[in-house]
């Protein structure tokens, strides 16, 4: 079942979705080599906390941490360690947190140091397909176009987007209807219509699509140890078109933190 965001709602998940913003920037400026991936999940704990908000990972059916960490082969759901970054990687942070009862929900991967440009092209394709992704949420518009503009533009690219794990409806919940995945056709799946909110997020393997569980339960890695990388953003559907809740804007909600 959609739950569809009054106008009220939207204005606090687009305040969680400020404070998320904020976070995951003061993240990348820190993710250089030497910092492990402990050190940048404490650190967006105590941001998440000093706002007020809660980090909605942090126990979320049992995921131990606030913070996602997925280097390298990882694609997401990485559990930080006390791995030190190093020049070369790419790093996924993905990051939730609740305010005042709704959630934000967002990720971006960052190359650490120099990266090759093999991982740049990565990068770039992945940050360009939510991108793409998001300029098909307009009002009658349908879920598959979503979802087929991303595979489109992944796989133009040589790319393949990870089936096994789909973006999603957001509220007071992190994971509500409707599934939004990376793949599919145009002109198929829900509609869109204003109040809905969408968390859109391409996973992208520069090899095959295939991914795995490791052993800890959570970190999802690529089957052929290729490369992954991820972005994403939660999206309201508004009558004038997307509007992103969760980009950093020039004026955040406060700054006095
Ligand atoms: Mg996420
Ligand atoms: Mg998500």
């Amino acid at each position: 079942m959609i739950i569809y965001k009054s106008a009220a709602e939207v204005d606090l998940m687009r305040e969680a979705g400020q404070i998320l913003a904020e976070s995951l920037e003061r993240l990348q400026v820190m993710a250089v080599p030497g910092v492990t991936l402990l050190e940048l999940d404490r650190e967006a704990d105590r941001f998440i906390r000093s706002r007020g908000c809660v980090p909605g990972f942090k126990g979320y059916q049992g995921f131990p941490n606030s913070l996602c960490t997925s280097v390298n082969d990882q694609v997401v759901h990485g559990i930080p360690t006390n791995r030190k970054l190093r020049a070369g990687d790419l790093l996924s942070l993905d990051c939730g947190l609740i305010h005042e009862g709704f959630w934000a929900d967002a990720g971006v991967t960052v190359g650490i140091g120099a990266i090759s440009p093999a991982a740049q092209r990565l990068l770039d394709v992945t940050r360009q397909a939510l991108a793409t992704g998001i300029e098909q949420v307009r009002v009658g518009n349908r879920v598959g176009d979503v979802s087929a503009a991303i595979q489109r533009q992944v796989e133009e690219a040589g790319f393949n987007v990870v089936r096994q794990y789909v973006g999603h409806g957001i509220g007071r919940d992190m994971h509500e209807d409707p599934q939004v995945p990376n793949f599919g056709v145009a002109g198929r799946g829900p509609l869109l219509k204003p109040g809905m909110v969408l968390a859109i997020e391409p996973m992208v393997n520069a090899g095959g699509p295939d991914v795995a569980l490791l052993g800890d339960g959570w970190t999802v890695v690529t089957v052929d140890h290729s490369l992954s990388a991820y972005f994403e953003h939660s999206v309201a559907v508004t009558p004038d078109g997307p509007e992103v809740l969760t980009a950093l804007s020039p004026s955040p909600v406060r700054r006095d933190v």
